[in-house]
């Protein structure tokens, strides 16, 4: 039987049984539709930019937030973007919330308010790349698109035994996945994939002995479940360097400003301080990144933080002013720092400096 006979075996199988397991297991999830429901594209958009790089149960009280705010696409292409950031402080990756704002934007200029249909015209959009287009277009649109995430890419390597370690074989997997992927009940088929993936078929220890599609499931035949998908060695991430300043008005305010536009944080609040380099930053560098002239001194071990691809050790010097002069930044009150777009980097830095008293 040739490879491609394989998977034109398993794909006769697959959709039914799993669609079977699905409509008795199904996730309820705050962004779903209930069973006889449509889908509102909306919701499904937002709520799938929301889960990247995050889990679902954090997204789903920013979901709640966010929907309660802006309920339509319209209200939130309305929405100033810095209400917008500040909605989404805590949730990381702060270019999807400023790519979320041009996407409403785009949606409600350009096309009067409706999602596109086709994971093309999906694309088009600001932020929507591959994975969220087929989503969309599949749960949103009921079109047969191959929707492929951490889960998905985890369950189908296990189907099919593959090999070839991740990521090069991500294209082989969504070749796969486009095979398995039915042209009847696409956007439940995407969905109950997710859910295999999030509940049985999960990384550690899965749960084979109930999983409707062991059947037909290579991993499981072998015994070899826990070996997929196979993974190239991740290169040691780098640990950079960086001093903050923490400028402290006699009532407590703290003075932030806004990060660039473009790069890691962007168009975020911070607090002012050097670049984040390789080597340790020098004093002389240090003291020119400093707002103002004040009594800087250092708060013992400042912080560690990690983003995707680096380690930061962040330095932390503060100083007092009596008065805070409103040209040097935004001054804000801790009682403040819940609302404003601070990243969960320098919500760190104040959590440090408060509980150190305040400096
Ligand atoms: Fe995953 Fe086990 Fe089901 Fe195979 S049988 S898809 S490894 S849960």
């Amino acid at each position: 039987m040739s490879a491609a006979d394989t998977t034109a075996s398993v794909a006769a199988r697959h959709a039914p049984a799993l669609l079977d397991w699905y409509d008795r297991n199904r996730r309820r999830l705050p962004w779903r539709a209930e069973p006889g429901e449509t889908p509102d594209p909306y919701r499904v958009w937002l709520s799938e930019v929301m889960l990247q790089q995050t889990t679902v149960q954090t997204v789903a009280g920013y979901f709640a937030d966010f929907l309660r705010r802006w309920p339509r696409v319209e209200d939130l292409a309305a929405a100033p973007l810095d209400d917008v950031l500040a909605a989404w402080a805590g949730l990381g990756y702060y270019a999807r919330a400023r790519n979320l704002h041009k996407c409403a934007l785009a949606v409600a200029s350009l096309h009067n308010g409706q999602f596109p249909q086709t994971e093309d015209g999906l694309r088009a959009l600001p932020g929507i790349g591959d994975y969220t287009a087929a989503a969309i277009a599949a749960i949103a649109f009921g079109r047969p698109a191959a929707v492929m995430d951490g889960n998905v890419e985890r369950v189908i390597s296990r189907l099919f035994a593959v090999e070839e370690p991740l990521p090069a074989a991500k294209p082989r997997l969504k070749h796969l996945t486009t095979a398995l992927t039915p042209q009847q009940r696409p956007g439940d088929y995407a969905q109950a994939m997710m859910d295999l993936g999030a509940t049985l078929c999960s990384p550690r220890r899965p749960a084979c002995g109930l999983c409707p599609v062991r059947g037909h499931c290579a991993a499981w035949a072998a015994g070899t479940a826990e070996r997929y998908p196979l993974k190239a060695a991740k290169p040691e991430k780098p640990t950079r360097h960086g001093v903050c300043h923490v400028l402290m008005r006699k009532d407590g305010a703290m003075l932030l400003r806004r990060r660039p536009e473009s790069g890691l944080l962007g168009g975020m609040l911070e607090f002012p301080g050097t670049g984040w380099t390789d080597t340790p930053p020098t004093p002389e560098e240090i003291a020119a990144a400093a707002p103002a002239k004040a009594d800087w001194r250092d708060l013992a071990g400042g912080i560690r933080h990690t983003f995707t691809h680096f380690h930061l050790h962040l330095g932390i010097r503060v100083a007092s002013v009596n008065l805070g002069d409103p040209k040097l930044g935004r001054w804000v009150t801790p009682d403040q720092l819940g609302s404003v777009a601070l990243p969960t980097l320098f919500a760190k830095v104040a959590k440090r400096l408060l509980k150190s008293g305040g400096g």
